[in-house]
């Protein structure tokens, strides 16, 4: 939705007879987070400032609140114009997968063209992080950016490689580790345009395209 400046803009494009223009990373990416796994406020933010550094990397400008029942109002006023997309924690899935080997990290609500609610599972991810021996505040970081990813690219976004990739093995694991794990230059690009900011979408990572891997994810991320 445009605010006074947006509609300004537009009044100003229609004045001079341009009216098919479309701002380059115009909003921003609003993460309201609810934690309902009441992870410890330190180890929250440590997550947290974790997952803006990997969206960050992917071209987008992020706000994080951190939505509490002492204050309802915090997350009910976006800002003018950003995308605002919902991610709560929970302890785990309120209905269980078939699969208990390879639960999932996470889940997210939509559509080819994306959605505004996601999930991610803590006991799963300390589960995996446990077994596969990297930080679980990482690997919840990581599998929050995977659902917040299909959020902004849609329900087909799963890619042969990096955040988007629909199983993480080990190999990956180890990415993740070392916080070398990437978003693919295109989705970086789709990030940047949707809410880098006004920021040029040009302005990415170098990193080799993945290929479509589209299907149910079985270890880790869905
Ligand atoms: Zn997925």
């Amino acid at each position: 939705m445009f605010g006074p400046g947006g509609f300004l803009f537009s009044l100003l494009l229609a004045l001079f007879g341009i009216t098919d223009v479309r701002l380059v990373g115009a909003t921003e990416l609003d993460v309201h987070l609810h934690d309902d796994a009441g992870l410890a406020v330190a180890t929250l933010d440590g997550c947290l400032s974790q997952l803006r550094a990997i969206l960050v990397r992917a071209g987008a400008v992020i706000d994080i609140r951190v939505c509490r029942a002492e204050s309802p109002y915090s997350c009910q006023l976006p800002k003018d114009g950003a995308r605002v997309v919902d991610l709560r924690i929970l302890s785990a899935p309120r209905t269980y997968s078939r699969d208990v080997q390879h639960p999932a990290l996470g889940h997210s609500v939509v559509s080819e063209r994306g959605g505004v609610y996601a999930t991610v599972f803590l006991e799963a991810v300390q589960h995996q992080a446990s077994a596969a021996n990297v930080p679980w505040t990482v690997l919840l970081a990581y599998a929050a950016a995977h659902e917040i990813g299909h959020l902004l690219l849609g329900a087909n976004a799963h890619t042969a490689r990096g955040v988007m990739k629909g199983s993480w093995d080990a190999q990956d694991m180890q990415a993740i580790f070392q916080n070398s794990f990437r978003f693919s230059r295109e989705q970086q690009k789709k990030i940047a345009e949707c809410c880098g900011g006004g920021r040029e979408s040009g302005r990415v990572q170098n990193f080799k395209t993945p290929g479509s891997a589209r299907g149910r994810p079985g270890a880790t991320a869905d």
